[in-house]
């Protein structure tokens, strides 16, 4: 089966997390059967429902192995297709449907460059742990981090991974992520008094409450020290009332702030510069999602950065920049870079991929899983 048809495949699978819709025994069928693999799928339970996982792996425990993270949920799809967006559709050039580019096209092309990889090597070079998870759109929770739970107890962690989300800019291969900043998200609810408009006192009011707590955070002076990754950066996401009329001052407004931040801030720090601006009695929530992390191994960056050399003759860039990966929870275990399709349709309407980019990635895919073992396994 070659990439193109695994991809569509791949597409036609309702995977809206935290629905499974077949997909993980699809693919488990194809790792077990044309990647020689044992596959288990391993369910665990969320607040959104039971989650679906499937790890695979091959070889042998005691040597080097290889290590490949990716999901098989994909967020629902939303108005305004111009096609199914749960069949694939060719046109110029490019596949269209939910998911292509985040990740089911990563996943089909990490899945076809193992199959052309086993063919080629001798069994004892193919040292495989792939952690396939159903639940990266919604937090991980009873996907990667119960799932990697489980590898810990069973002794089936990878010495290194690579994850297979997009990080392109315009070409397959231009754009290896070494980590991501960490991520929290804040919300802000801000109290007052209900009351006439006209006759109201300034102080009654929420919403500017709210808003004036929020100018305040926009124009903080962000520290810019961080030599690995992009400034930290603060994105008010939401700001709501339940009031519609235009006569009353409302008692109560709440806003979703997302901050993302590199190196040079610690949570404690973060909460402190929130907490500073509060003068007014607003209730803040903090969520960390994620701290910062990086890959400070030089090894496999460098051997991902041959392959790609190797196929495409061009040299890719490094950075720090990524959206939040289930790479955090592996970075505690082995070295993990990310490197996949170019990002530019993840999560919009009418999400593609240029057919192109997608064989490109299996080349390079099953470039530097040889390039990995035999770097591995020739000392
Ligand atoms: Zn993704």
């Amino acid at each position: 089966m070659n990439v193109i048809e695994l991809c569509s495949n791949l597409v036609s699978f309702r995977s809206i997390t935290p629905n499974d819709d077949g997909i993980a025994e699809y693919v488990a069928n194809f790792l077990e059967t044309r990647c020689g693999c044992s596959c288990t799928i391993l369910e665990f339970q969320s607040e959104n429902g039971v989650v679906k996982n499937l790890f695979a792996s091959r070889g042998d425990n005691n040597k080097p192995s290889l290590g490949f993270i990716g999901h098989l949920d994909v967020v629902p799809p939303g108005d305004g297709w111009s096609s199914d967006p749960f069949c694939a559709v060719q046109r110029d050039g490019r596949m269209f449907g939910r998911g292509v580019c985040d990740m089911k096209g990563g996943v089909a092309a990490f899945c076809c460059a193992l199959e052309t990889f086993v063919k080629q090597a001798s069994n004892d070079k193919c040292n495989i742990r792939i952690f396939l998870t159903g639940d990266e759109e919604i937090g991980s929770v009873a996907g990667m981090q119960s799932l990697l739970k489980w590898a810990e107890q069973n002794g089936q962690l990878p010495s290194a991974c690579l994850v297979g989300e997009p990080t392109s800019i315009e070409v397959t291969g231009d754009r290896i992520y070494l980590g991501h900043r960490g991520s929290v998200n804040v919300n802000v609810v801000a109290m007052g008094k209900q009351n006439h408009v006209a006759t109201a006192p300034a102080s009654d009011n929420a919403l500017s409450k709210l808003c004036c707590y929020i100018s305040h955070l926009i124009q903080h002076d962000w520290r810019a020290n961080s030599t690995r990754f992009p400034n930290t950066k603060l994105e008010p996401t939401l700001l709501f009332n339940n009031n519609y009329a235009t006569n009353i001052i409302p008692d109560r407004a709440s806003a979703n702030i997302n901050v993302r931040f590199s190196d040079d801030y610690t949570p404690e720090e973060l909460q402190g510069i929130f907490n500073q601006y509060n003068n007014e009695s607003l209730k803040l929530n903090f969520d960390f999602c994620g701290l910062p992390y990086y890959c400070d191994d030089k090894i496999l960056p460098n051997i991902l950065a041959k392959s790609i050399e190797q196929v495409t003759q061009c040299k890719p860039v490094f950075s720090g920049g990524g959206g939040t990966s289930d790479g955090r929870f592996m970075i505690n275990h082995c070295p993990v870079i990310e490197f996949g399709l170019p990002d530019t349709t993840m999560h919009q309407k009418d999400e593609s991929i240029a057919i192109s980019d997608l064989q490109l990635l299996e080349k390079i895919y099953t470039c530097f899983i040889s390039n990995y073992f035999h770097e591995n396994y020739s000392k």
